[in-house]
């Protein structure tokens, strides 16, 4: 148990000492997410410690982790990028990973979507419809690819949305692995995900290294940011930046700004007692999104593409 007194001070930084306490991972995050899912998900359902109506959310997502975990652990050994790319992007202040860095899984991502989508109730999937170039028009224009198979089949766009983000995870999720160390003692400093450029999904507080840590649910990476500041408008004027929290949810809070009316939900580590997994803590707290949305609050949104725009 650490004194929480002495970890309010934020830190100066690494230091240069890989043996020193101030030490910390300024990019880190969850190596084997799939496996973890479905380990902590197996333990949620056998405990049963949840409202009703969240079964059948939690039996879908195990559904649909299984099939990555499965597609996961046989996937071909393909080198993606090369680090100096991925470095340079890093530098210039953009995501070491873009979707089209992953072209070369093509033959692989339309079976995958086709197995999710199966799993996931649809009609048995057209694969003329789907198409062996699947991948590059969800790489195109997402909206559009949406469209077309929409009109040529039933099914809905939710589903479908849902088939691609999980096919496109498991190639990502490799890819952030292996090169995330190479970034750890690196400053990021935006709100979306240094990775991959997705907004974060939830926070957490760490009572280790009294940091406090956003985190991506596509690729699992977790990256520093300021405890007192808004990921999605840069807001860090402490009055209007607040938190709440409930009572049958110990070890989460959720985040609130007053300047851009948006929360994120955050976990505290040390009450949680387990390891934060976005997915899962986030859909395991959905009621606390209730009770931000009925007190006029959304879900923060931030992505790489949204800062261009
Ligand atoms: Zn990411
Ligand atoms: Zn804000």
């Amino acid at each position: 148990m650490q004194d929480s007194g002495k970890n309010n001070k934020e830190k100066p930084g690494a230091s240069t000492d890989p043996l020193s306490p101030e030490r910390f991972p300024r990019i880190t995050g969850i190596q084997k997410p799939f496996e973890l899912i479905l380990n902590s998900l197996d333990d949620i359902l056998k405990k049963g410690s949840y409202w009703e109506e969240l079964k059948e959310i939690l039996d879908s997502c195990r559904t649909i982790v299984e099939i990555q975990l499965k597609h996961a652990e046989s996937l071909p050994e393909l080198s993606v990028i090369t680090n100096e790319i991925v470095r340079e992007r890093f530098d210039g202040n953009t995501p070491a990973l873009r979707k089209e860095d992953f072209l070369v899984y093509e033959s692989e991502f339309t079976p995958l979507v086709k197995d999710i989508l199966l799993a996931m109730g649809a009609a048995e999937p057209d694969t003329e419809t789907l198409g062996d170039d699947l991948l590059k028009r969800f790489i195109g224009n997402a909206g559009e690819l949406l469209d077309e198979i929409i009109e040529s089949t039933n099914i809905d766009d939710e589903t479908l949305l849902i088939g691609l983000n999980s096919a496109y995870q498991v190639f990502l999720v490799n890819a952030a692995a292996q090169i995330r160390d190479d970034f750890e003692q690196d400053v990021w400093e935006n709100g979306f995900c240094p990775i991959c450029g997705t907004g974060p999904e939830m926070g957490r507080i760490s009572t280790r290294d009294g940091h406090y840590y956003l985190s991506c649910a596509l690729c699992f990476t977790e990256w520093t940011y300021p405890r007192i500041g808004c990921p999605f408008c840069g807001n860090d004027n402490h009055s209007e930046l607040a938190y709440f929290e409930a009572e049958e949810y110990k070890g989460y809070r959720v985040n609130i700004c007053r300047k851009c009316n948006s929360y994120i939900k955050a976990t505290i580590e040390d009450d949680l007692n387990r390891r934060h997994i976005p997915v899962l803590d986030a859909l395991y707290t959905l009621e606390l999104d209730s009770s931000a949305t009925s007190e006029g609050f959304h879900h923060g949104e931030i992505s790489f593409s949204g800062i261009d725009s």
